[in-house]
């Protein structure tokens, strides 16, 4: 069975499968050929900043060190409030509780704070300190308000038997039915589990998912349809299958960190039916294939909005001022910790090839509040055209760009490089 699962599924039954998948998203299809292998193609014209593609993760998680700090949905990662107030007061608490959550300079946004809040207003104070405790229970308590219209998009947590936290019922639920009903059957070991993800590799969290809702995909199949357990699980890992770009053992994966998932996995998704799913080779071929093609989970805080509306005359007076000032000075400099950070695997996004010439990037638009893949175009695409994204940064010289690429396992024939540019 795990050579059955390792396998590559036969070409022929390739387009029925992403027809399936590319008829929820107009505009869109994956074509295949001998050389490229999958692509995504229009099959409608696109001016520059149209939305090609919006894609929910086929499987996602929270960094979680970033779990630690912001409280997000988990199942379409919403940040979580009930309030603007209550998100940033959580994230200053857990920070001032484990002074490690506090992201060091190196890693965080080289934006020049010196003039931000005016002449004054740095006196005595280190550029990017952490607001105080009190200002964080103020915040939590409600006693500071921050006059933002940023509610609406900070839905109050909806808690799960498991202890996470969800924007509503319905991502509670779907949560349930697709993966958490099998990952929290043994609270122990989930725990254990949680441990290592935190020690080892967050992707590891993401494998977990694949894992537990190609178990449920399983069963719901077996019982709808009378499949045997071999039969229901391979067609409950179509999803999976197709995914692959690489084999896994060309891959940089840490060879002894898969065996050790595999080990915490088996404890934590006990049923010998499925077994296969948890050898050591099948949880390293998941792991290579959320490393070769994941695109970061990162849904932004609505904390940035709140700066940029002071920044248009609307900063309050009174008491609470230097309270909002210090938060605002923080948000500017520190505001990537507020945001929701991970990893998630995407269908359609994972068949973009990549060109240094590309025609379309991954970009978050204000509205885009969830763990959603954003896909727009960056130039006009015509019907036909293949949609392609940059994985590196196109602009530097061929060679580094050439070495960037050995990563992905490929050599880039784009217009650019042909002409070694
Ligand atoms: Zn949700
Ligand atoms: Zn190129």
């Amino acid at each position: 069975m795990v050579a059955r699962l390792l396998a590559t599924p036969p070409p022929e039954s390739a387009p029925e499968y992403y027809e399936e998948l590319a008829a929820r998203q107009p505009g869109v299809r994956v074509a295949f050929t001998k050389r490229k292998g999958k692509s995504l193609v229009a099959t409608k014209a696109f001016a520059p900043g149209d939305l090609i593609l919006a894609e929910p993760p086929l499987a996602a998680a929270q960094d979680p060190h970033n779990a630690r700090v912001v409280l997000a949905c988990q199942h379409c990662f919403r940040i979580l409030g009930p309030s603007l107030e209550a998100h940033i007061g959580r994230a200053l608490r857990a920070m001032h509780e484990d002074p490690e959550l506090v992201p060091s300079d190196s890693e965080n946004e080289s934006e020049d704070w010196s003039d931000e809040e005016g002449p004054g207003c740095s006196q005595g104070q280190t550029p990017d300190a952490l607001p105080s405790q009190e200002i964080a229970s103020a915040l939590i308590k409600g006693h500071l308000r921050m006059e933002s219209d940023a509610e609406a998009q900070s839905p109050a947590p909806v808690w799960g038997d498991s202890g996470s936290a969800y924007c509503s019922a319905s991502c509670r639920d779907a949560a349930w039915a697709d993966y958490e009903g099998v990952l929290c059957r043994d609270a122990a070991a989930a725990d254990d589990f949680a441990s290592f993800v935190e020690a080892t590799n967050p992707a590891f969290a993401v494998v977990a998912r694949f894992i537990a809702s190609t178990v449920s995909d399983a069963m719901r199949l077996m019982q709808e349809s009378n499949k045997s357990p071999e039969e229901a699980l391979l067609e409950a890992w179509r999803p999976v299958a197709w995914g692959q770009k690489a084999l896994w053992w060309e891959l940089p994966v840490a060879d002894e960190d898969a065996d050790d998932a595999a080990e915490y996995l088996c404890a934590m998704v006990p049923d010998a039916r499925f077994a296969a799913l948890c050898d050591a080779r099948v949880i390293g071929s998941l792991l290579g294939m959320i490393e070769l093609n994941n695109l970061a989970l990162v849904v932004a805080s609505p904390a940035h909005a709140w700066v940029n509306s002071r920044d248009g005359g609307g900063a309050a007076a009174g008491p609470s001022a230097s309270a909002l000032s210090d938060l605002a000075r923080f948000v500017r400099r520190r505001g990537r910790t507020l945001d929701v950070d991970g990893t998630g695997f995407y269908r359609l996004h994972s068949c973009c090839n990549h060109s240094c010439v590309p025609n379309a990037h991954a970009f978050k638009r204000p509205e885009d509040d969830r763990g959603d893949a954003v896909v727009l175009a960056l130039r006009t695409i015509e019907t036909g055209d293949e949609i392609t994204l940059s994985y590196i940064d196109e602009e530097a010289p061929f060679e580094e760009r050439r070495a960037a690429l050995m990563e992905y396992l490929f050599e880039c024939d784009c217009p650019k490089c042909q002409a070694r540019q």
